[in-house]
């Protein structure tokens, strides 16, 4: 029990964790049982630290109380902070608890320190608190009655937020970039003045940052940009190395880079170091020299959110978007995913409700908007046109190459780092899905709120209502396609399905689709729950039929999509008088919403086209049932390139000037190690346009054979769930955290979390998961990093994304060998592999595993000093596979206990601290 004294605040308070749950009252703190601390709860409001994580420890959902989370999003918008007792005493400057026993009082005096902010006159958010606060005591937010008291009346009105949001400057169009050469040698000055390295220290990364400047040279020919493709092991320093050479091309020509990456932790990560190679001084340019840039959906429409504040939102939604309302206020950019809202924010309430604050749907009606000159997706979008460097995603590079507005948009110098992602970026951006989902979105669109739905959302004639009472034909297009519209899926498709009442030509396509992978399920009973496919082919009459009306339907849009282009198209040639710069941005916008819906309209069409007769070789059909946890909740025919990096090489190389892939991983291990490029040119992209890109390769200069050992555990069955469960917690014991679990089936995680969660807990080693947790997963990993002792369990998404170098990180554990998912695309790509190459497609399936291994082995090993075990549970390991690790790795085959040893005995040298061999046997299964 604490003896720690209670702070003024009389609030009780409430800590749950895997070990126990702890109340603190007027007598003091003492633990108590799950079912005391719900009645407490229950009685009366108490202090607790993310609710709905309290909620699922106490495993009563409908918990709630005064969430110390809120609180700190209403005093502190946009600021970072790790939400767990340590993460918040650190943000306040209080003692970290030293055990769970101590949480509750550091609650109480994180409430009062809280509260007493209020009152501070130095309280740097204090503007526009006393306006929200008077929206929340209406809305009966739990804290408002405690800060009422403290935060005063200003003498004058605050300002309504969207009164206080800057606007963006119209910029003039950039000129086009000088032609220039750049030297080596001024190459290498650039990158020792952002190092601070002398000339001689880094050899590996000047010769990398040359390589890099091949891109930047004047083009010879059309379709034919300057390609670099660059491996440089993990530690080379790519960023800067790139770096150096956009920096200084950006700097003479006047042009603007993009850098693409695949991750957030690496946008963050540059956003971070870019600041040194792009001075704001030097820059000369009207706006910020660097910008990042995100799809729409990333940021926050300011329509949307002033909707939700005057009503569109109720009950807890309604709070959640007073306290987005806080956070737009101080945020950098808007970005509310993976920006300055924190990720917590959205899972306190639900996640649904942040996304119906961005712009889903491309329901933008641009100059129409009264806050377009505010707006933050206008002001990135106009920021990137004069930058010297944006640093963006691999999908958005891509979208923007195929469909920017105006040319400034289009990125011609790109470089994508994590290169090794641009093929699985390329196929889903290049994809076509011709589903439920993605109808009732169009018919959304189009159409506008339906029924009871509430909000400002318009379609599309209360978008274009100048258009229609000015232009007859226009007029017509609007209403015909409005017509058409009402054909697709709408609200209540699925249960319409379900229950066999259908409605329209596309449900009925739905419908059959759904019966015939039924029909066609193999699985006996195995999937149940899960989603099932089968190939679009050998389809009966009667599917063809369906197909044939929901073919004539979706013609049935376009058309009148195409002629309402086409007039908006000749509006903005006439000019009439009434179209004054915003309108004409307005209908620019739409014309360009409006080209891209009509594109995925044709998209759809060509792949019913087929259905039935030969099929085409370039592209790879399937029809789908999407289900999660035996829920079903999309059914379509789907679409991909059996080579995506065609378009690819269309749509963003031929228009480029230079371009670079580059990674740890760009070419496959096997093919590393002999030298051949061949595999990762033809994955490029750079022969669909006949280019031969200049490749660059690069050990990386850690000291692997002493840092790292891989471990191959063999005597753990494959399948069998209990010892999966022990192999994971004994190693996680063993390491005394730190451990990262990455699994390849969720059903498989949680069975393992349920198993080993709360053992470990009382150990003092907390687990976290994906798909359990209810907390996102950026902030999982942030709380990860924050905690030596934690562990976090995880899918695909972890394999990638994160970024922990130091002791928080020393134990990857992989459930088994990452074999791909035997889908029909990935038979069909595995088929054309051996065509080409031989060797029965196992080629292919291996070069995929090794990358994943390296992937994953990458997460370790993060800076020269980091240390650690890589662990595969695999009985059955191929050799072959070895070559994904990097060179000088040792590779050990071992039984668990070996293992556990091995693990044990360099935590015994120090690196942490451990749990004693005797009390990890004693933890045996
Ligand atoms: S301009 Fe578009 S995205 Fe921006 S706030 Fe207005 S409607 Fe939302």
């Amino acid at each position: 029990m604490s003896d720690t004294p209670l702070p003024s605040t009389p609030l009780a308070a409430l800590h749950a964790s895997h070990s126990g749950c702890w109340l603190r009252d007027h007598v003091g703190t003492r633990p108590v049982g799950k079912g005391e601390a719900i009645m407490a709860a229950a009685d009366t409001p108490l202090l607790m630290l993310n609710a709905p994580l309290v909620a699922s420890r106490l495993g009563y959902p409908d918990l709630s109380g005064l969430d110390l989370l809120e609180l700190y999003a209403f005093i502190h918008p946009a600021r970072f902070m790790v939400p767990t007792p340590k993460g918040l005493a650190q943000a306040l400057g209080l003692a970290e608890p030293a055990s769970d026993d101590g949480v509750p009082a550091l609650l109480q005096a994180a409430a009062a320190a809280l509260l007493a902010m209020c009152e501070n006159p130095a309280w740097p958010e204090r503007e526009g608190a006393w306006s929200a606060l008077q929206s929340l005591v209406r809305m009966r937010w739990p804290w408002a009655g405690l800060l009422s008291p403290r935060i005063a009346q200003p003498q004058r009105a605050e300002r309504w937020l969207f009164a206080r949001l800057p606007e963006w400057e119209e910029a003039p169009e950039p000129p086009q970039p000088a032609q220039i050469v750049l030297e080596d040698e001024a190459i290498t000055a650039r990158l020792a003045q952002l190092t601070g390295a002398d000339a001689e220290s880094r050899p590996a990364q000047q010769a990398y940052a040359r390589a890099a400047g091949a891109m930047f040279g004047p083009r010879g020919q059309q379709r034919q940009p300057h390609m670099v493709l660059a491996q440089a092991g993990t530690g080379t320093g790519k960023t800067f190395g790139y770096l150096a050479p956009a920096s200084l091309w950006a700097e003479r020509s006047g042009g603007t880079v993009w850098v693409s990456t695949y991750t957030k932790a690496l946008q963050r990560q540059l956003r971070r170091e870019s600041r040194a190679a792009f001075p704001p001084e030097r820059s000369g340019r009207p706006g910020p020299p660097v910008v990042v840039r995100k799809g729409r959906e990333n940021y926050l429409c300011l329509l949307n959110l002033e909707d939700a504040l005057q009503g569109g939102f109720t009950g807890r939604p309604a709070i959640m978007a007073q306290l987005v309302a806080r956070w737009a206020a101080y945020s950098q950019d808007g970005d509310m995913i993976g920006g300055d809202l924190p990720g917590w924010l959205g899972t306190l309430f639900r996640k649904r409700g942040i996304t119906a604050l961005t712009d889903q749907r491309g329901e933008c009606v641009y100059a129409g908007c009264p806050h377009f000159r505010k707006c933050f997706i206008e002001r990135a979008a106009r920021a990137s046109a004069g930058a010297e460097l944006v640093i963006a995603n691999h999908a958005l590079v891509m979208i923007n190459a195929a469909r920017a507005r105006e040319p400034a948009q289009r990125p011609t110098r790109i470089v994508f780092d994590e290169g090794h992602h641009v093929f699985d970026a390329a196929d889903s951006t290049f994809a076509a899905a011709l589903t439920g989902a993605e109808t009732v979105e169009l018919r959304r669109w189009v159409i506008g709120p339906e029924g009871t739905s509430r909000g400002r959302r318009r379609g599309l004639a209360a978008r274009l209502a100048d258009v229609s009472s000015y232009d007859d034909e226009g007029a017509r297009a609007i209403a015909d396609a409005r017509e058409a519209a009402s054909t697709l899926p709408g609200d209540g498709w699925l249960a319409r399905i379900v229950d066999g009442a259908p409605f329209g030509p596309i449900e009925d396509l739905l419908a059959e689709t759904r019966a015939l992978v039924f029909a066609r399920d193999e699985s006996g009973g195995q999937e149940a729950g899960y989603g099932l496919e089968t190939e679009a082919a050998q389809l009966g009459g009667a599917f063809i039929e369906v197909a044939g009306r929901a073919q004539e339907a979706l013609e049935g849009l376009r058309q009148p999509l195409m002629r309402l282009a086409l007039r908006l198209e000749a509006l903005i040639e006439d000019g009439p008088d009434w179209l004054d710069g915003p309108a004409r941005a307005r209908i620019e916008g739409a014309r360009g919403a409006i080209g891209w819906r009509t594109d995925l309209l044709a998209g759809w069409i060509s792949l019913l086209a087929r259905l039935g007769g030969p099929s085409d070789p370039e592209f790879v059909d399937w029809l789908a049932l999407e289900r999660s946890e035996g829920r079903e909740w999309d059914i379509g025919l789907h679409r991909r390139y059996l080579d995506p990096m065609k378009p690819f090489a269309e749509t963003v190389l031929a228009g480029a000037h230079g371009v670079m892939l580059t990674s740890a991983t760009l070419s496959d291990g096997a093919e590393t190690q002999s030298g051949d490029w061949s595999g990762a040119v033809e994955r490029s992209g750079a022969p669909q346009l006949g280019v031969r890109p200049h490749v660059f390769a690069a050990p990386s200069p850690f000291d692997y054979a002493r840092n790292a050992e891989v471990l191959i555990v063999t005597d753990v069955p494959r399948g069998d769930i209990p010892a999966l469960a022990n192999a994971y917690g004994r190693l996680i014991e063993a390491s005394g955290g730190g451990a990262l679990g990455l699994f390849t089936a969720i059903r498989r995680l949680r069975a393992v979390y349920g198993r080993i969660a709360d053992r470990l807990a009382r150990g003092g080693l907390p687990l976290f998961a994906q798909h359990v947790d209810p907390i996102d997963t950026g902030t999982l990993v942030d709380i990860f990093r924050d905690d030596p002792r934690a562990s976090l369990l995880g899918t695909d998404a972890l394999r990638d994304g994160v970024d922990v170098p130091g002791h928080s990180l020393r134990l990857v554990v992989m459930e088994q060998v990452p074999w791909p998912k035997p889908s029909i695309l990935h038979r069909a790509r595995r088929l054309a592999h051996a065509e080409k190459f031989g060797g029965g497609g196992q080629a292919h399936d291996d070069r995929i595993i090794r990358a994943r291994l390296a992937q994953a082995f990458g997460r370790l090993i993060r800076t020269g000093t980091d240390k650690g075990h890589f662990v595969v549970l695999s009985s059955a390991f191929p050799s072959r596979l070895l070559s994904a690790f990097p060179a000088g790795t040792p590779v050990r085959r071992v039984t668990l206990d070996a293992a556990l040893q091995s693990v044990a005995g360099s935590v015994s040298e120090g690196v942490n601290t451990p749990l004693p061999l005797s009390k990890i046997d004693e933890n045996r299964a």
